[in-house]
């Protein structure tokens, strides 16, 4: 189950009141645009979305008739997911989607809809395809597009969107309530970068996770040690130990290189906001740097990490290093 009907209201309070009266006047939008940081349910809220399209109540998914059913045990026949965050969504993906939605093995008048997660991982083909399919509404169905990264999404599939921001668990709540073996600093961490358990114990047992958290503690203590020369010995540190591990087989170089940008950038923020949290004990110590740090944030939201990272990690942690230090 992705929520309850009162969970989704109290959770969700603006999205569910949308809702709530699209189901009940029958009138579907073109498209909606789901944003939010990386702990907030994107994918779960188009996921209940999408339930109580087809779900019998006329309402918010009700989780107990049948259509819910079938949609919960993931074999609607009218539903699609596209997944950007497992994979690189591409122009074959678009295709097979339009072809689908467009055909009239729709029934008529039948509301339907898809969700394509995480279109900042789409192809420029895959994306072109998709605006094409966009420019044909089809008043029956409902294209659900979420992302993290709202400034990325193109004005012209923005202005065919309602946008809508997704509401993330605060991670500090989550970690005044963890009871669990995970040191809290590192289950801070792991609650800004996902939402559901499952998905922090995933990234938690990964390779690249625990190197990348690893690193991340070094670095921040490596900067208030020694200001002047740390970032660009530590860079240099670094970059060697990456070559290192990223040998090791299956270790997922980008899958590494985000993680540890994240966890940078939340650290960063952190120690900015001088946020009572379980980072303080350093964080605390780079409150000083303020300035640095703050452009240091910018910096790294720039950067088009997703796409380039593997090229680019040498040159981003020079440049990052240079920020600091300055
Ligand atoms: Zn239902």
């Amino acid at each position: 189950m992705f929520f309850t009907k009162e969970e989704f209201i109290k959770d969700q309070k603006v999205i569910a009141k949308y809702f709530l009266n699209v189901l009940e006047t029958d009138k579907l939008p073109q498209a909606i645009l789901l944003y939010g940081e990386e702990n907030a349910p994107l994918k779960e809220v188009g996921m209940y979305i999408s339930q109580s399209i087809y779900c019998e109540s006329k309402s918010l998914a009700c989780n107990t008739c049948q259509s819910c059913q079938r949609f919960l045990n993931g074999n609607h026949p009218d539903f699609t997911l596209l997944d950007g965050k497992n994979a690189l969504i591409k122009k074959g993906d678009i295709d097979q989607l339009a072809a689908f939605y467009s055909m009239s093995n729709l029934e008529d008048n039948k509301k339907s809809t898809y969700i394509i997660n995480r279109i900042e991982n789409i192809t420029e083909d895959a994306l072109n395809a998709l605006l094409k399919f966009l420019e044909e509404p089809n008043s029956d169905v409902l294209a659900i597009i979420t992302t993290t990264n709202r400034h990325k999404v193109l004005p012209t599939i923005l202005s065919r969107c309602q946008i809508f921001q997704v509401q993330a668990k605060d991670p500090i709540l989550l970690v005044d309530n963890y009871k669990g073996e995970i040191p809290l600093d590192r289950y801070y961490y792991l609650s800004n970068l996902a939402y559901s358990d499952k998905e922090k114990e995933e990234i938690n047992n990964s390779n690249e996770f625990d190197f990348a958290y690893k690193s991340v503690i070094n670095y921040l203590e490596a900067i208030y040690k020694s200001k002047e020369n740390s970032s660009l010995s530590l860079f240099v540190d670094i970059v060697d130990l990456f070559k290192q591990v990223s040998k090791k087989s299956g270790f997922n170089n980008n899958k590494c290189y985000n993680y540890f940008y994240s966890m940078l950038s939340i650290s960063f923020k952190d120690a900015v906001l001088e946020k009572d949290n379980p980072l303080k004990q350093i964080t605390s110590k780079l409150a000083k740097y303020k300035t640095n740090l703050a452009r240091a944030i910018s910096f790294l939201m720039d950067m088009d990490f997703k796409l380039q990272a593997n090229l680019n990690f040498t040159l981003i942690l020079a440049k990052l290093g240079k920020i600091i230090e300055e």
